[in-house]
């Protein structure tokens, strides 16, 4: 993520800033420019402070429930009115529950930092009806019938299903705890869930299955009874040798999923460190191989090794940080060569995804 700065002040920004702390300007986020614009009220429009008969912008319509702080141009907008992220949603939950709000909430903010770095990747984003198998969400709150099954966070052709329930910090840490993750976040869930959809636009459809199975393995090997066998014997022992999580053991489309949802970790993280100018020099002597920075656009740069000689010692050196301050690690993996060969693919494919 980049550095956001105040257009009307020049206060430094955090990117879900709904008004500057400083001038207390009310904010909106141009996706198309990638920035986070000081707005004022012009009549039935909202424009850039001190830019009178500049471009004429209104707020996503979920703007009125706290959800969004996107923009969308005035000119052309339909009758719906939601922005490039919210245009997506399928289903929300239903906000006459006085909890689904909230969770809502922290949903969409999760959702706008994956569409982020979506867009600047310059990934596709189809939708449905054009396309069958286009993005869409379905944000699913639990039954409130007594026993009835819940919600399974989860991915069909292109439709990302979460579980609203995982908006609940104490509702995910148990469920993180019960299936001995490491690491379980909204955004993560959000960004291996279009990893499916991804799948199918940059390996599928784009002709590069022979690749694919070559690397993760056949795709085509019963998918429910993978998963079984996953929750019911665990993954195989040296699952870390060939996979960035356990989880991506179960099958060779969690494998993708898990290496994509990790592929856009790095680019966000490498990013946001590179932003703040973050330089790693360490003291001791035999830490030489920790010195680091980002002096390059991930979105932008074509060699994967320059990623990853970043993150190993940017990573060890947060996860310190966080140690620090009694937090678990930020970044709990290790990458074995053959889990960085997976992640050289998936970068490959989204290059050929901006070129085409
Ligand atoms: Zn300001
Ligand atoms: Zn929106
Ligand atoms: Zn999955």
């Amino acid at each position: 993520m980049k550095l956001f700065a105040c257009t009307a002040c020049g206060a430094p920004l955090q990117f879900e800033d709904a008004a500057c702390p400083q001038c207390a300007a009310r904010l909106g986020y141009d996706p198309a420019a990638g920035r986070l614009l000081a707005v004022a009220l012009d009549g039935e429009v909202w424009r850039v402070q001190g830019e009178p008969g500049g471009r004429a912008y209104l707020f996503c319509a979920n703007a009125a429930y706290g959800a969004c702080t996107w923009l969308l141009p005035a000119e052309g907008a339909g009758e719906s009115r939601f922005c490039h992220a919210c245009r997506h949603n399928h289903v929300i939950p239903d906000l006459t529950q006085d909890s689904n709000l909230g969770r809502w909430r922290k949903l969409e903010a999760a959702k706008k930092r994956l569409f982020y770095t979506l867009l600047a990747l310059g990934l596709p984003l189809t939708r449905r009806p054009e396309d069958p198998k286009g993005l869409a969400f379905d944000f699913l709150a639990d039954p409130p019938a007594p026993g009835a099954p819940g919600v399974m966070t989860g991915h069909d052709n292109g439709l990302v299903t979460i579980a609203v329930a995982e908006a609940d910090d104490s509702e995910r840490e148990a469920r993180r705890s019960a299936m001995g993750e490491p690491y379980r976040t909204l955004l993560g869930h959000l960004r291996h869930e279009v990893g499916h959809y991804y799948w199918t636009k940059l390996v599928e459809e784009a002709g590069a299955l022979d690749a694919f199975r070559a690397l993760f393995g056949d795709e085509r090997t019963d998918y429910g009874a993978a998963l079984q066998r996953h929750y019911s014997e665990g993954p195989p022992a040296d699952w870390a040798t060939r996979q960035v999580s356990a989880y991506a053991s179960a099958h060779a489309w969690e494998d993708w999923a898990e290496t994509f949802a990790h592929y856009l970790h790095m680019v966000d993280t490498l990013e946001t460190a590179g932003a703040f100018g973050l330089r790693l020099k360490p003291r001791h002597p035999a830490a030489e191989d920790l010195s680091t920075s980002v002096p390059f656009d991930p979105h932008h740069e074509p060699e994967l090794a320059r990623l990853v000689d970043a993150w190993a010692p940017l990573t060890f050196a947060v996860n310190a940080l966080n140690r620090s301050m009694g937090q678990p690690d930020l970044y709990p993996f290790t990458l074995a060569p053959a889990a960085i060969e997976k992640l050289a693919f998936v970068h490959a494919r989204v290059r050929a995804a901006r070129g085409a």
